[in-house]
This record gives structure tokens, sequence and C-alpha cells, in this order.
């Protein structure tokens, strides 16, 4: 008996409401959530012009029978759903019964299915089947697209947007892959190979075929869970964040979603870690009671509502933090080699935000040793314990309190970058970035206690604003007063500080008084936490010694003790690094000493 039945007619047009095959990304998806719908273990996508001309679409799946096939290209069949309900109890991806009759409607499409026994061929020419015969596939299903929109006025914009086109599948195939970590998946385009997973079940080594191998050294795994909630995945390195937001892969029980809150927050975890322009590469997996989510089921998108998102964000936040706070996170430079001949390191990687695709050049990479056989990726589907070695590239001792070992300074180059030393190597520290660290968590901490004692000055300092600056400032005095201001009216427009809080320093008071009133006249929304962020990194940029200053050796040994005790030496609070390593082995390399 066949699988596919006919939906009703209510039900198809609610599900169609706004759709259009219009993409060749959205065939694409079609085709490939009906084949890991038919659980498939292997799906092969195989382009020509990036889909414009040609799709095929090769599983293993179980296939149709002679009936189903048939029925698959008539208007709303579905093998999934009946009501309306169901949709919100979906356990498939392909939920929209009438995917491929939209798609037959604007190509040429020869279909070639077996369930096992029976191999049938059907063949459908602008929504009418021409054709149908027997096949002799073996098992699963073949579809090829052809003449793709050859009846539609959208195919000539198409074929001047072939790039985007293809970098649209490659993200979607992509974000497939890792939410199919046991299929393997294959991606063709003019028989160029853009992916290539093996179907094994390692989630870290699909991270590598999209990525590079080499990310996957810097991807930590982590995992956490509260009552409603577990999450599991991969981080990356600070270092290797990308310019494109779309390197953040969230999952929901094994499937892509977008939730704009929660790649927010993501990138909200590594705060000071990366510039604001810049995010992580991020793949994560949230598993929980379909109960807890509302799915708004959009044709092209998954978007997802959680109840209780707030405990979400929070458990998601602090388990990134949590091991970005336990992880050295010196960048070391290292001699670059020519990647190697695997086939995913010359993948462009693609982007929607971005026009060009950005080559996978890390300028540095970390000094982790990460054993090279391939067999110990973790899996982030399976038990903890096999999890294990991610857990751990902490070097043994450096689990003492500081994340890095005291450093030596040994002089400085331009008045700008400490050269300094220890057992492990040589590092480059950057004195403005160190120094504005060490002020930017004092000022946070300082900021943060609500202590607001305050010291007077000698003589009170006059500031005169614009009368628009000056409302906005009387309209949020209290904030400067909880910080330990002390401030009159002084006639018009004009203000008399007569007391600062008692943190600030000495020798540029007024510059630092000047700052913070700023601060305060143009932020527009003082959600506490942003505002007093502002405030300290702005703070610790103007108050901490600049490039060009010059210091002592003993003011080294205090900027670089100073910084080893802060919660993050390795960044400034603008997300830029502080320090970058040479280690022994590598400077040995470098002058060849040792030969490899
Ligand atoms: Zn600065
Ligand atoms: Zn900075």
């Amino acid at each position: 008996m066949g699988k596919i039945e006919v939906m009703s007619e209510d039900l198809a047009n609610k599900i169609a409401a706004g759709e259009v095959v219009e993409k060749t990304m959205n065939v694409v998806k079609e085709l490939v959530e009906n084949s890991i719908d038919a659980k498939s273990t292997e799906i092969k996508i195989n382009l020509i012009d990036s889909g414009v001309k040609e799709i095929t679409v090769i599983d293993d799946g179980i296939g149709m029978d002679k009936s189903d096939a048939v029925l698959a290209f008539s208007r709303h069949a579905t093998s999934k759903l009946k009501t309306l309900e169901d949709l919100f109890y979906v356990s498939s991806l392909g939920f929209r019964g009438e995917a491929l009759p939209s798609i037959a409607s604007v190509s040429h499409v020869n279909l070639k299915t077996c369930n096992g026994s029976v191999g049938t061929e059907v063949e459908i020419e602008g929504g009418t089947i021409k054709e149908v015969g027997s096949s002799d596939l073996k098992k699963g299903t073949r579809i090829t697209v052809t003449k793709l929109f050859y009846n539609t006025p959208v195919r000539l914009k198409y074929l001047k947007n072939l790039y985007t086109e293809l970098a649209n599948i490659t993200d979607y195939v992509n974000k497939m892959a890792l939410s199919f970590p046991n299929i393997k998946f294959v991606l063709t385009n003019n028989d160029k190979v853009l992916l290539n997973t093996d179907g094994r079940g390692n989630l870290l080594k699909v991270i590598g075929n999209i990525y590079g191998i080499e990310l996957t050294k810097k991807m930590i795994y982590i995992d956490a869970n509260n009552d409603d909630y577990e999450i599991k995945g991969y981080i990356s390195y600070p270092e290797c964040a990308r310019t494109s937001k779309n390197n953040i892969t969230v999952l929901v029980n094994g499937r892509s979603i977008r939730n704009s809150e929660l790649t927010k927050i993501i990138i909200e975890s590594y705060h000071t870690y990366i510039p604001e322009s810049k995010y992580p590469i991020v793949v994560l997996n949230i598993e929980t009671d379909p109960i807890l989510i509302d799915v708004n089921i959009h044709p092209t998108k998954m978007d997802i509502k959680f109840s209780k998102i707030d405990t979400l964000k929070e458990l998601i936040n602090k388990a990134v933090k949590e091991k970005l706070e336990t992880i050295n996170l010196i960048p070391e430079i290292k001699e670059i080699y020519k990647e190697d001949e695997n086939i995913s390191s010359s993948i462009p990687l693609y982007n929607y935000e971005e026009e060009s695709p950005k080559p996978n050049v890390l300028e540095y990479s970390l000094n982790l040793e990460v054993k090279e056989d391939k067999e110990d990726y973790n899996v982030l589907v399976k038990d903890e314990d096999e999890n294990k070695f991610n857990d751990m590239p902490v070097k043994e001792e450096q689990a003492d309190s500081n994340r890095i070992k005291k450093m030596y300074p040994v002089g400085v180059v331009h008045a700008t970058y400490i050269i300094a030393e220890n057992e492990d190597g040589m590092y480059i520290i950057d004195q403005h970035a160190a120094a504005e660290r060490i002020n930017y968590e004092k000022y946070l901490e300082k900021l943060t206690t609500h202590d607001n004692t305050s010291i007077d000055l000698l003589i009170p300092i006059k500031l005169e604003f614009s009368n628009k600056d000056y409302i906005i400032l009387k309209e949020n005095m209290q904030i400067l007063t909880d910080m330990g201001f002390v401030i009159e009216e002084f006639g018009i427009n004009t203000l008399l500080i007569r007391s600062h809080p008692y943190w600030l320093p000495d020798y540029a008071q007024e510059e630092a008084i000047k700052k913070i009133i700023d601060i305060v006249i143009m932020t527009e929304d003082f959600d506490n936490y942003k505002f007093i962020d502002r405030i300290a990194a702005t703070l610790a940029c103007k108050m901490s010694i600049k490039a060009n200053d010059r210091i002592t050796l003993t003011d080294m040994e205090d900027l670089l003790e100073r910084l080893r005790n802060t919660k993050n030496p390795f960044t400034c609070p603008h997300g830029r690094p502080t320090i970058i390593t040479y280690s022994n082995y590598e400077l040995e390399k470098l002058f060849k000493r040792v030969m490899n």
C-alpha cells in the first residue's frame, strides 16, 4: 500500500500561503528534505550551473512504489500530514506535500525510484505527467530537475545570480550536514565537489568538512543543561571569528532553526573576546520537549519560539562564558603551510551577508596539542564520555587561577609592543590593549558595586552644554548621582561638578568626567549592563597608556602581572588581542634548529 495521501485543500492552502518555488535553493531544499524523510543514509546533490540548468538529488532511502511515484506529483499529496494540528508535532521535514508538484509545474522532472522491489520512472513536463514506466534503479530515489523556471519570467533573473544561488545552496546543505551528521552528504556543482561528509555521525568532522580541518582544532566542545533544556555543541576560539553571523548554527532537536534571540545571546557571550563586527563559528544543538517550542512554519525557514527562553539564554550564555574562561586563548604565530589536499579546504566559505567568499586563511593558530588521529574527533550526539578529549585542551599547569603563566619582559618595540618570555616561548604584548583590559575590568567592577563614595574636587568643574544636551542630562541626573557624582545646576545650560566617583584617576579627572557625561548624553537606552560596559570600555581606552608611550621595564613587569590576573587576559574590551606568542618549538622551526 502506498504511503502518500492527498491532504485536504484547506490544509494545503494554509501551508502553501506565501510559498512559491522561486529559487533553486528551495528546490534543492524540498528534494533533500524528502530524501531525509525517506530515511536515507546518503544524499548526493549534483548541480549544473548552480542548479539553474540541472539539479539531481540521489538518495538511498526507502523509495516509492508506483502509485506513490505518480501521486507524488499531483497537487497537495503528502505522506506525512492530515490535519493542521499535525503540523506542530510534525517529526519529518518535508511537510509540504505540494512541493514536488510546485517544482514540476515550472520545470522538467525525471523521477526514478525503487521501494526495494518495484522500480518506477516518471517523466513530467510543466506539471503534466508525460510517461510512467519501470526503472532499473535498485533502491532509493533519483530526481532530476531540468529547465527550471523555463515557463516563468524569473528564469532570466536567476541566470544573473548563479553565484548567490550557489552560495545559498551550499549554506543550506552545510546546515543539513551539521544537523544530520549520520547522513553522508555530497554536493557538487559542475562536477566540482563542494561538500563531502562521511555520514559517520561525527559532528566535529562535519565541521572540518565545511570549514577546513585546521578549524576543528579550535572548536571547543560545550555541554550544559537545566530542567528544560540540554545544550551540546562546538564553539570556536575567539581568534577564528568571521565576518558573518551565518556561521552560527542553532539546532533544536537536531533541526536547523532560526531564532535571532539565541544568535544574539551567543554573540553576547563572546563580548570583548571578539571585535563587535565579528562573529564566532558555533554549532549548538538544543534538546528539549517539543511542548516548550512553538514552531512558526514558514515555507523557507523554521522560526521557533521557546517557552522559558530566558532560562535557555542564561544556560547558553553561562556555558559559553565559562568555557571561554577556562582555556588559554593566546593565539600562536605559526609558519603557514599550504593547506593539505583535503577537498574541503578549497571550499570558499559562502555567506548570505557577504558579497564575496572569504578564503579560509587562519593568520595564526593556537598552541594546542590536538591528536592527529582522526578517530579522536568527537561526536555531538554520542555519550558524554566520548567528548572528554575536547574538554581537555587546557594544559595541566594552567589549572591554577591564572590562565597564563608568568611572563618576563625583556624590552619593547616601537614603544608599543612589549617582548616577554617564559619557559614556553616568546610573547608580544600590545601595551595599550593590555592596559586597557586591566582598566576595563577595574572600572567594570567599580561601576557594578554600586558604591557611590565620592571625592570632592578642589576646584569644581564648570561645564556648559547645548540646551538639548542639558535637558537630556537633567533627565538622567540620577544615573550620575548613583555613580558618585555631586552636580549642581549653575546658570543657563551649565552644570557644576563638585565631586566625582572615588575611583576616577587623579591625573585625568576632568577628561574622564567629560567622557562619562558624553556617554550619558549619547545613550538612548540605559540598559544597565550595556551602559556600564560602555563607560568602562571608554574610560579604559582613555586612561590607559597609549602606543608610543615610553614605559620602564618595571612598569612592564607590573603591567604583565596585572594582565595575567584579569579575568580575560587575551583581548582588550574591543575584542582585539592583547598577547600573541611564538612557542619555543615554533621559534626553533623558524630558525631551522629543528626540521620537521
Ligand atoms: Zn583603546
Ligand atoms: Zn581596545
